[in-house]
């Protein structure tokens, strides 16, 4: 089962990337967002290669509850960010080419067409 914490109260949601029961906060920014998933089981840790269980997170409710700002590696962090940056830009590229490649076979066939119009 999925369990992330919210990174603002230390509440346990099921997903990272949803609005905390609790303090209805939702991460938003990338870093919010990267911070987030490295509180979640849904993150596939450096170290091991393996996904997060619960308790390895776990360590960090009462820190969040108690206020500690900086208990996050800003490293991880921010490699995070770029991992999660690298996904979107693959979507924009895959996109892209589904788009251009119909388009260009379009244009070369009316390329051809008219070839052969002003060559009869
Ligand atoms: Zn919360």
């Amino acid at each position: 089962m999925s369990k992330a914490i919210c990174i603002q109260c230390g509440y346990v949601k099921k997903y990272p990337k949803i609005e905390c029961k609790r303090c209805k906060f939702t991460p938003k920014t990338q870093k919010e967002i990267a911070k987030s998933i490295v509180l979640s089981t849904q993150y596939l840790s450096e170290e091991s290669g393996e996904y997060q269980e619960f308790e390895d997170i776990s360590w960090a409710i009462n820190k969040i509850e108690n206020g500690e700002q900086n208990i996050f590696d800003q490293g991880l962090v921010g490699r995070v960010v770029k991992q999660n940056e690298g996904l979107i830009n693959t979507r924009i590229v895959d996109i892209v080419r589904m788009i251009l490649f119909p388009i260009i076979l379009f244009l070369l066939g009316g390329l051809f067409y008219l070839l052969r119009k002003f060559l009869q």
